[in-house]
């Protein structure tokens, strides 16, 4: 079958608006691939900016019922919910691995750190409590009251189909605010699931709606009038867009973007345990995980025999359809992008680093038009070169050699990404001394890829975070409501004292 024709047979994705199925009203359509066979499994609508306000006239109007909803009752929704996300785990590690690529365990273990979220938000009708002081003057009391902004917006890109979602609307709608979910057009279908499951646990129609499309429809969000909050995550550049479009017109928002995560290694750290730890956090997922590693910074003597010890680890990766019992490691998301890495392992040669393994031009049995790259190891890479500077998003590390910890730290600190990095070593102090010192938001000690549990909060720093709270934990119970404090004062007799024109002073 040709591609036209292809294309014209498959399923096209619905938006998902006041807890129905509805179609776009547009007329362009995206196509969604599954890039271990390079086949068009689906078409995805790419909505305008009429299809969004119809999303967010459902939204606005489910919320004064959803915000009056006990929290107690918005819990219980919720572990309804979870439930449910756990039953159909399988089907929707299914569809991550059909649209992104990545194998079935990885798949399940993203799905499952999405769960996760759902379960700390099963817990708001603690997290919303105020605080409340007695006698803040005589007769006086205060309290504080957190209270949801509204209608919330959520844009989220291809690496983590069911994660990053999961990671913004359930704490949104558990604070008790309703939701428009733009997931990337690259892999719709994930979101399109957990919709229709949340429907099925209870949720009301229009506290959750989901929309589909590209700048347009992004655009049509930041600028919409009825919504309050917009988060985030994607690449730097449109995470910087989407901070500054949506703050112009009034929103609150945290946008999440990019990264250049490095390792530290000390000549002291265990190299197997270490080489072991890298290969899975540089090309677990083919490189495409925002907390990937695609940096080594190799301290000392520590170089040499760490880099034959990943070397060989890498090239002993199975790598294939990610549905496949034993593969390792996937295809790219899209063969743009596949093209696009691979120039970076040109240019990484063309600028003089020396090409320790080349994953260009691997050839995986019976998937001759899958996204295919395999593992690629830099050796001798200075920070001037483009391999060290951009982010890849590939399966692609990069190995510096430095002398010291101090100019380790010097190096990852004047990174203009600062999401996550790790140290490896035996040294207490030095691991101490890296965790005080380094201007990254997640870190890891032996750890290499540091993100965060539910009950703490993701994000990063510098170009990786435009904002200031991150998602889910508790930051997120900051975003997602505001504060409303409230003094009142009770007398048994009302004394009639007059006017006071000085500023009140309480105490
Ligand atoms: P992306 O920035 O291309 O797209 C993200 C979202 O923005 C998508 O929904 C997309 O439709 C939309 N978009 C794309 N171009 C746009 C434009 N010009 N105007 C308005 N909206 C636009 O990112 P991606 O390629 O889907 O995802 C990979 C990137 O996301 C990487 O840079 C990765 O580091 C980053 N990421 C960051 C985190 C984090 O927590 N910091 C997590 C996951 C991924």
């Amino acid at each position: 079958m040709n591609k036209r024709a292809n294309i014209d047979t498959v399923q096209t994705i619905p938006l998902w608006i006041n807890g129905a199925e509805q179609a776009q009203t547009g007329a362009r359509y995206g196509e969604v691939t599954n890039p271990a066979t390079g086949a068009v499994v689906r078409k995805v609508p790419l909505c305008p900016a009429s299809d969004i306000d119809r999303a967010v006239q459902a939204a606005k109007a489910a919320f004064p019922e959803w915000r009056a909803t006990p929290p107690v009752r918005r819990a219980r929704i919720l572990m309804r919910y979870r439930e449910l996300l756990e039953q159909h785990q399988a089907e929707l590690a299914q569809l991550v691995n059909e649209e992104h690529g990545k194998t079935l365990p990885d798949a399940t273990g993203s799905v499952q750190r999405g769960i996760e979220v759902v379960e700390f938000a099963t817990g708001v009708p603690h997290l919303i409590k105020g605080e409340h002081s007695e006698d803040v003057g005589r007769g006086v009391d205060s309290h504080s009251l957190m209270q949801p902004l509204g209608v919330c917006a959520g844009i989220t890109p291809f690496n983590f189909p069911a994660m990053v979602p999961l990671w913004m609307y359930p704490m949104a709608i558990a604070c008790g605010n309703t939701f428009v979910l733009k997931p990337s057009e690259k892999v719709p279908s994930t979101s399109m699931l957990m919709a229709r499951l949340f429907k099925e646990a209870g949720l009301p129609d229009g506290v959750l709606n989901l929309v589909h499309g590209d700048k347009e429809a992004v655009d049509a969000l930041l600028t919409h009038p009825d919504i309050k909050a917009v988060s985030f995550v994607g690449s730097t550049p449109i995470a910087k867009y989407v901070y500054e479009t949506a703050a112009k017109s009034g929103k609150r928002v945290q946008a999440l973007g990019g990264a250049k995560n490095h390792a530290v290694v000390l000549p002291d750290a265990d190299l197997e345990f270490t080489a072991d730890a890298l290969v899975g956090a540089a090309f677990g997922s083919a490189g495409e995980r925002c907390m990937a590693i695609s940096v080594v910074v190799a301290v000392g003597d520590a170089g040499d025999e760490l880099i034959a010890k990943i070397k060989q680890k890498a090239a002993a990766l199975p790598v294939g359809p990610g549905n496949r019992k034993g593969v390792e490691m996937g295809p790219l998301v899209s063969k743009v992008h596949r093209d696009r890495v691979a120039s970076y392992v040109d240019a990484g040669v063309k600028e003089g680093a020396t090409l320790v393994h080349d994953g260009r031009g691997l050839v995986v049995e019976g998937h001759a038009s899958g996204f295919f790259l395999g593992p690629t190891i830099f050796d001798q890479v200075q920070t001037g070169m483009s391999i060290y500077r951009d982010e890849i998003f590939g399966p692609v590390l990069s190995v510096l050699r430095v002398a010291t910890l101090d100019e380790a730290i010097d190096i990852v600190n004047r990174s203009p990404y600062g999401n996550g990095t790790a140290i490896f070593t035996r040294s207490g102090a030095a691991a101490r001394r890296f965790e005080n010192e380094i201007e990254v938001g997640m870190v890891g000690v032996n750890v290499p890829i540091p993100v965060p549990m539910a009950f703490f909060s993701f994000g990063g720093w510098k170009n990786s975070l435009f904002g200031d709270l991150h998602v889910y934990g508790r930051e997120s119970v900051m975003f997602y409501t505001r504060t409303k404090v409230v003094t009142s004062r009770w007398l048994d007799k009302w004394a009639v004292s007059g006017s006071s024109m000085v500023m009140p002073t309480h105490g």
